[in-house]
């Protein structure tokens, strides 16, 4: 989607990316295979590059400093540095007075009674470094059980959080310019299921105050990381009504593919806006809309049939060109723009049951 929007302002891209048929590199004017730590493929890449910016936060920080020295890097390898290391990010929220989810570190089999104590049960075990969409993480019940996911984890240092009862997720979506202004999208409203993002819902349903709430929020992270590009700061809503942060990641977000079709100015438009020097782009949301994600259980019995995308005329199918379907991988998303949210979800729903039929069909006899 970056390689599409950066396409449509004029510019020609390379990609690196270890799987040379990736979708970037499909819409590529030229490709180089390389893993994500590959510095001499990199050397390449800022080669043929007058700006570099990343598309996954798992390049590691080290490689982006290396080209620092060569062309210039947004987001930086200092924003990169940070949130790659749960308690790197969550030492950074603590030093700016941001709200967060109680924890403890964990470096050694020692630690565990002492972080148990700090944090409570129920728990989440993650992993430091490494962890997406619900990997490298695991929910624990009690002290009995820690020690046993702990060890489930490789014994990595790792973060014990405890687990919130929210309300909702929501998250806060901005683009923050070379000169420091910060546009932000409406707040968005996740609904995940088993740790991966499920479906993404806009306006959220948040009070005002709440949503000024999170774009402040959002104003104190970017401009402390002195960001430049897309963040998505990812937001538990407690009970209680407070806000509490729970992930940020410094480039367009899943949670933010609504807004190629749904505003003025797309998240991937809006980044290389941003990494280019130019003034960014009006973000307002032109209609209320859902996103759905498709994953790839959905093609365990094939490519699904896609009838019921294309029977409801404001649900636009998009695929990312990813060859191989995997449980749990993310293949494309369906967006569906409506009157109100509540309408634009139930059309989604009944396109999700649909899926999910093909996927578990009734074998007759
Ligand atoms: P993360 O990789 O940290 O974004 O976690 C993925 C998802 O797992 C989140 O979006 C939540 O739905 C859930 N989750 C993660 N951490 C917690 C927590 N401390 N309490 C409750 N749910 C959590």
């Amino acid at each position: 989607m970056l390689a599409i929007e950066a396409r449509c302002l004029g510019y020609r891209i390379a990609v690196q990316d270890p799987d040379p048929a990736g979708p970037a590199g499909q819409l590529a004017d030229v490709r180089i295979e390389g893993a994500w730590d590959d510095i001499a493929a990199a050397k390449v890449l800022a080669d043929h590059s007058d700006v570099i910016t990343i598309d996954t936060e798992h390049v590691p920080a080290h490689l982006l400093e290396q080209l620092e020295g060569l062309k210039p890097v947004r987001p930086s390898s200092h924003v990169l540095r940070v949130v790659q290391d749960r308690l790197e990010q969550r030492r950074f929220l603590a030093s700016h007075g941001l709200p967060q989810v109680r924890h403890s570190s964990l470096a050694r089999a020692e630690d565990l009674r002492i972080a148990a104590e700090a944090v409570g049960f129920p728990a989440v075990l993650k992993r430091r470094r490494g962890g997406y969409d619900g990997r490298g993480q695991l929910r624990v019940e009690g002290q009995s059980a820690l020690a046993g996911a702990w060890k489930a984890l490789g014994e990595a240092p790792a973060v014990l959080e405890s687990f919130v009862e929210f309300e909702k997720e929501v998250s806060v979506l901005l683009a923050r310019d070379l000169g420091g202004h910060i546009r932000f999208y409406p707040v968005a409203e996740n609904v995940h299921r088993r740790s991966i993002l499920r479906t993404t819902s806009v306006p959220a349903g948040i009070p005002p105050e709440l949503a000024s709430e999170a774009e402040e929020l959002g104003t104190r992270i970017a401009s402390g990381l002195e960001h430049v590009g897309m963040m998505a700061i990812e937001l538990f809503v407690t009970r209680e009504g407070r806000l509490l942060v729970n992930e940020i990641a410094p480039r367009m977000h899943n949670s933010g593919h609504f807004s190629f079709g749904a505003c003025g100015t797309s998240q991937f438009e809006q980044h290389v806006r941003a990494i280019c020097g130019l003034p960014l782009g009006d973000p307002s949301l032109l209609r209320p809309a859902v996103m759905l994600n498709l994953l790839g259980d959905l093609w365990r019995e094939g490519t699904p049939a896609w009838d019921a995308v294309f029977a409801h005329p404001n649900a636009h199918l998009h695929l990312y060109g990813k060859r191989v379907a995997s449980p749990g991988r993310k293949m494309g998303h369906v967006l569906v723009l409506g009157e109100g949210v509540d309408q634009a979800r139930a059309a989604v729903e009944a396109i999700a049951a649909d899926l999910e039929r093909q996927r578990a069909p009734e074998r007759a006899g």
